[in-house]
């Protein structure tokens, strides 16, 4: 009998951490669809203007470059947002439960009483909650946040900043083994097979099928990849 809830408690902890998890890696995964579709596009583009091969090197290692800085500014700016508010919420909570220590000990009462424990034992578990950790305890079941949980701005920008700029190789790796003559096709069949698989993974990370995931991800970047060779090649005429 105990044995049976121990071992229940242990699968929910295990299910609760995979689940974490997961949504960190769609969140990556989605950040490296980006790079390689952004890069590919930018590469293949300069190669259709007839660039050289340095040319288009340099244009792949400045989208690396450009990207990655703008990952970083664009994720430090909205989890710091995140976070201020997470604070914000923090302060409010701490100063109610100094001002009125009372009707917030009641008001997590009430709390517990609406997820189905009856009055006594909401208020029994609220004070014992309390008496452990009332901050704490008010943040979580009253406002969702999870202390050791909360946003941290400067991790997710270089973790995503890091994320973009390895994804960015694959085009680039592509366009170094290429022969001269097959740079556009080499940088394309590199990049939509790592979508394809990428596709896969966040289709099979997400409980998508995987098929449909993988083809979404890569149809739509063949696509920007031969719009932009598209535009490449008229410019690069126009202005010969
Ligand atoms: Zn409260």
């Amino acid at each position: 009998m105990g044995d049976r809830h121990a071992k229940r408690r242990t699968a929910a902890h295990r299910e609760t951490h995979r689940s974490a998890r997961a949504g960190w890696l769609r969140a990556a995964v989605l950040g490296s669809d980006d790079a390689i579709v952004s890069t590919a596009s930018l590469m293949i583009g300069v190669a259709a203007a007839s660039a050289t091969r340095g040319a288009t090197l340099v244009a792949g290692l400045a989208g690396l470059v450009a990207g990655a800085m703008s990952m970083a500014v664009g994720e430090y700016v909205s989890v710091s947002s995140q976070r201020d508010a997470e604070r914000a919420d923090v302060d409010r909570e701490r100063r109610e439960l100094a001002a009125q220590p009372v009707a917030e000990l009641a008001e997590l009462a009430e709390i517990y009483r609406r997820r189905g424990l009856d009055v006594g034992l909401a208020r029994q578990v609220a004070e014992q909650l309390s008496a452990h950790d009332r901050l704490g305890t008010h943040l979580r079941d009253e406002l969702g946040i999870e202390r050791g949980t909360m946003a941290r701005p400067l991790q997710a920008a270089w973790i995503s900043a890091a994320a973009f700029a390895s994804f960015a190789l694959v085009p680039i790796a592509g366009l170094l083994v290429a022969p001269e003559t097959a740079r556009l096709p080499a940088i394309a069949a590199v990049s939509l097979t790592a979508l394809a698989a990428l596709g896969a993974l966040g289709g099979h990370l997400g409980g998508a099928p995987l098929v449909r995931a993988a083809l979404r991800v890569t149809l739509g970047g063949g696509l920007a990849m031969a719009v932009t060779a598209l535009i490449g090649r008229l410019l690069g005429v126009v202005m010969g």
